[in-house]
């Protein structure tokens, strides 16, 4: 039983919550701050770390009810105006307070297509959480209403009641749209273009759609099953899905317009292309790209070691080398996978590192080990090619940097030895040239990212692109937001071109 249900309570606790309950509506500004911010509950780190479920649990009926109660309601909403798809937050979450949960559902299915997702993976604390009022009246982020548990308690919930409501679609216009890449971009941007009543059809290079959702982000964080269902609506939607299509090599992109009647494209294509340090022995046995660990991981399922084709390498001791989510996953992936002893390397402090702090706390919950101020220097391979220990670098902080923050300066002959057997690569990923290098035409930056206007459009008529193939690895809820902006210009662009169609026919 969830430790933190209701029932188990002690009574005077209970006695609060019921009186709280009662007086929802005449309860001042005062007392909502005083109610104790809620706690999500987890797995065991004992337990979690021996399989692959779910670490968080979610809040219960009762928690969620409590938390949205600590809301003020404020007329000024910042956590509003910090939500990159602007959700009307307090309105969602006084319909939980209330326990009007489909009410709740609704609100958010206004603004948000993927809530069960964007609810555990999307870093609230510096967007919708960073300026609630009720952190910064308890001077603490920490202490702010927790949305993004609310928004996952709802989809949740909604997903319980086996009830998912498949949005309306418009008559059938005749009009065709080519989506590349099934991430949550090209996911949202299907969507949104269905909706209008076009023909959609998504072109997905693997044999699972959700890109970096299915195979970047484990499923302890992020499992299957809810993107297996988000995917469900789309295919009920009359979405047409063709995967192990790869838009460059199966077809050229611009082929889909030119020769298959399509008559706008969406590149939503990601960054998947792992960046290495440049380093001495990268190319030994037993260093991996964090992409390829995970990828191995997630999709193929290469820890069952008695029936995957190509079975993952055993580990003992793994070095992470990076700061952010992707590191964080990796390590606790390694741990998961049965390594003894896990480092993440990082050449800065915990101050400076840009993975979520949740992600941080568990990876420590676990048992991951953090150096920081140290990077790798060589990696030192046996003489069958296999990783044997790393040379690391003892760093210090400097001025800060163009990224604001302070840079990492290498300390002279500090070099010391850490016996790994494992490598696995974090720094970063860049975007995929396959699409650039086959179409030339296509505008891109010194980074290879594609360039847009303000409509997402490309270089290239009736082409659109959006997500990290633009933004460099960023996060779900932008590369959704920039989906969202893309498929209004398409649906406009098609909605302008058949009202001109009926005038010419008429
Ligand atoms: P992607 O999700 O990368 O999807 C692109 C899709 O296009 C893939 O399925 C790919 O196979 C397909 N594709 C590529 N080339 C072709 C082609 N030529 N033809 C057909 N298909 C093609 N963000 C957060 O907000 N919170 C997190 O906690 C978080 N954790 C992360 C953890 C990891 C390990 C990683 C790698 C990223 C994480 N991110 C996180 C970042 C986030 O997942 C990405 O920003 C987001 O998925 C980008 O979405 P996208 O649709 O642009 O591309
Ligand atoms: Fe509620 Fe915080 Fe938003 Fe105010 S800023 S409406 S307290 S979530």
């Amino acid at each position: 039983m969830n430790p933190h249900s209701f029932e188990q309570l002690s009574n005077d606790a209970k006695k609060l919550i019921v009186d709280y309950l009662d007086r929802i509506d005449d309860m001042k500004a005062r007392e909502r701050t005083k109610i104790p911010a809620q706690e999500m509950p987890a797995q065991d780190p004992e337990v979690r770390t021996h399989n692959l479920d779910e670490v968080t649990l979610g809040y219960t009926m009762e928690q969620a009810r409590i938390e949205a109660m600590r809301c003020l309601l404020c007329v000024k909403k910042n956590c509003v105006e910090d939500c990159p798809v602007k959700i009307d937050i307090p309105r969602f979450i006084n319909h939980i307070a209330h326990s009007e949960f489909q009410d709740a559902a609704d609100v958010i299915k206004e603004a948000s297509l993927l809530p069960a997702i964007c609810g555990r993976v999307c870093p609230q604390e510096t967007q919708c959480q960073s300026n609630c009022t009720v952190g910064r009246a308890l001077k603490d982020v920490d202490k702010s209403v927790a949305i993004g548990r609310l928004e996952r308690f709802i989809a949740d919930w909604e997903r319980s009641t086996g009830k998912i409501s498949v949005p309306e679609i418009k008559p059938e216009t005749g009009k065709k749209v080519a989506i590349v890449g099934s991430g949550p971009a090209g996911l949202v941007v299907a969507a949104d273009c269905r909706r209008e009543g076009h023909h959609v059809t998504i072109f997905e290079a693997f044999h699972k759609l959700g890109g970096v959702l299915r195979y970047g982000i484990p499923e302890f964080r992020l499992p299957n099953d809810i993107i297996d269902k988000e995917i469900d609506v789309l295919r009920a939607m009359g979405v047409e899905i063709k995967t192990n299509f790869v838009v460059g090599r199966t077809r050229k992109l611009t082929d889909l317009i030119e020769k298959d009647g399509y008559h706008a494209i969406f590149v939503g294509t990601g960054a998947g292309l792992p960046i290495f340090l440049g380093i001495e022995g990268e190319s030994l046995v037993g260093v991996f790209s964090a992409n390829e660990y995970l990828t191995r991981a997630n999709l193929m399922r290469a820890f069952e070691r008695d029936k995957a084709d190509t079975p993952i390498y055993k580990s003992k001791n793994v070095a992470v080398l990076g700061g952010g989510n992707v590191a964080m996953d990796s390590a606790r992936m390694a741990k998961r996978l049965g390594a003894e002893n896990v480092y993440v390397v990082y050449r800065r402090t915990e101050v400076e590192m840009p993975a979520r702090k949740e992600e941080v706390a568990h990876a420590k919950e676990e048992g991951i080990n953090f150096y920081f101020l140290q990077n790798a220097k060589r990696i030192l391979g046996d003489d069958k090619g296999r990783v044997k220990a790393m040379e690391c670098l003892r760093y210090q902080l400097g001025e800060p940097d163009v990224s604001g923050r302070r840079r990492p300066i290498a300390i002279p002959n500090s070099e010391f030895l850490l016996d790994v057997d494992t490598v696995i690569v974090a720094v970063g990923n860049g975007s995929n040239p396959l699409i650039s290098q086959t179409t030339p035409q296509l505008n891109v930056n010194r980074t290879g990212n594609i360039i847009v206007d303000d409509t997402q459009k490309t270089s290239l008529d009736r082409i659109f692109a959006g997500g990290d193939i633009v933004l460099g690895a960023a996060t779900v809820i932008l590369a959704m937001g920039e989906g969202r902006r893309a498929a209004a210009a398409i649906n406009k662009m098609l909605a302008e071109e058949i009202e001109k169609e009926k005038t010419v026919m008429n």
